[in-house]
């Protein structure tokens, strides 16, 4: 089998992002463009349905208000982006939906806790900014395992077909603790490594993305699970698709600890790995707790 050479029939394609430091919302470097390429790539979704890092709570639930707030959570940031907004309009009626894709398993529809987060809207204002397209998140449940999350992505499949565009947002490797501000746009050895069989897993193999937890850098790429957990709904959604259908979108590192791979399923995404810009340092410098 060969990589996907464009959008199988009636399939909406799938995406992890490595959305890394939220400045990435406000500046245009490879990554973005590549973000951007995808959203541009892509037919037009009926909505985005996105498994964001940063709504990791102890339960399974789903956005489903109409108009959901753009929620600026993180420290120590540029005013700028403190004013971002991500207008776009919710769709409660895929709330439901998504609760009959993965029945038995329990999701509860939110109404008024979350919205829209950074690690959603720095990636949409690039890949769909005019946020016309209805989103709607899907929480992270921090008390379920790998296997959990891996089976809960495949179970999203039919989705896909239904015009959603299912996008999961983190980062594979995101060691907050080891990140060294100096080092823009290189990874430590272990962060390579780690990334490296990740992507060889998710390539190849992307039903074992799960058992990643025993790889001997796990606990220094992944010191906690909540931006390794969306590529496991990605892997989840490229098992139920077949063996060898993602491909990478863009690769790279970024402050030594964290990898900015970002994935496809359904796209051929080769000539987006071409759009390049020089990365750009960020801004300021946040201190420790920046929730990034
Ligand atoms: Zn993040």
């Amino acid at each position: 089998m060969g990589v996907d050479s464009g959008v199988a029939a009636g399939l909406m394609p799938a995406a992890f992002f490595g959305h890394g430091n939220p400045m990435n919302a406000l500046e245009v470097n490879r990554y973005t463009a590549a973000w951007r390429a995808f959203g541009e790539s892509v037919p037009r979704p009926r909505a985005i349905l996105v498994v964001s890092a940063h709504w990791y709570i102890n339960a399974t639930a789903v956005t489903a208000m109409p108009r959901p707030r753009t929620i600026h959570d993180f420290y120590g940031f540029p005013r700028e982006l403190f004013e971002v907004q991500y207008p776009a309009p919710g769709l409660p009626e895929l709330a439901e939906e998504v609760s009959d894709v993965v029945h038995p398993t329990w999701v509860g529809a939110d109404v008024d806790s979350w919205g829209i987060d950074h690690g959603t809207w720095s990636v949409l204002v690039h890949a769909f900014p005019d946020a016309s397209i209805p989103v709607v998140q899907l929480s992270i449940n921090a008390d379920k395992s790998a296997q959990y999350h891996l089976e809960l992505g495949a179970k999203l499949a039919p989705l896909r077909e239904r015009g959603v565009l299912v996008v999961a947002s983190g980062n594979v490797v995101h060691n907050l603790r080891g990140m060294d501000w100096s080092l823009t746009d290189e990874g430590y050895d272990w962060a390579q490594r780690f990334d490296e069989d990740a992507k060889q897993c998710m390539l190849t193999d992307p039903t074992g993305f799960a058992a990643l937890d025993a790889h001997a850098d796990y606990r220094t790429a992944v010191p906690t699970p909540d931006h390794f957990i969306p590529a496991l709904y990605l892997a989840g959604l490229a098992g139920a698709a077949g063996e060898r259908s993602a491909s990478v979108l863009v690769d790279g590192y970024a402050y030594g600890s964290l990898s900015m791979t970002a994935y496809t399923l359904g796209l051929d995404c080769a000539r987006t790995a071409e759009s390049a810009g020089a990365p750009q340092a960020p801004a300021g410098v946040p201190p420790d707790g920046s929730n990034i």
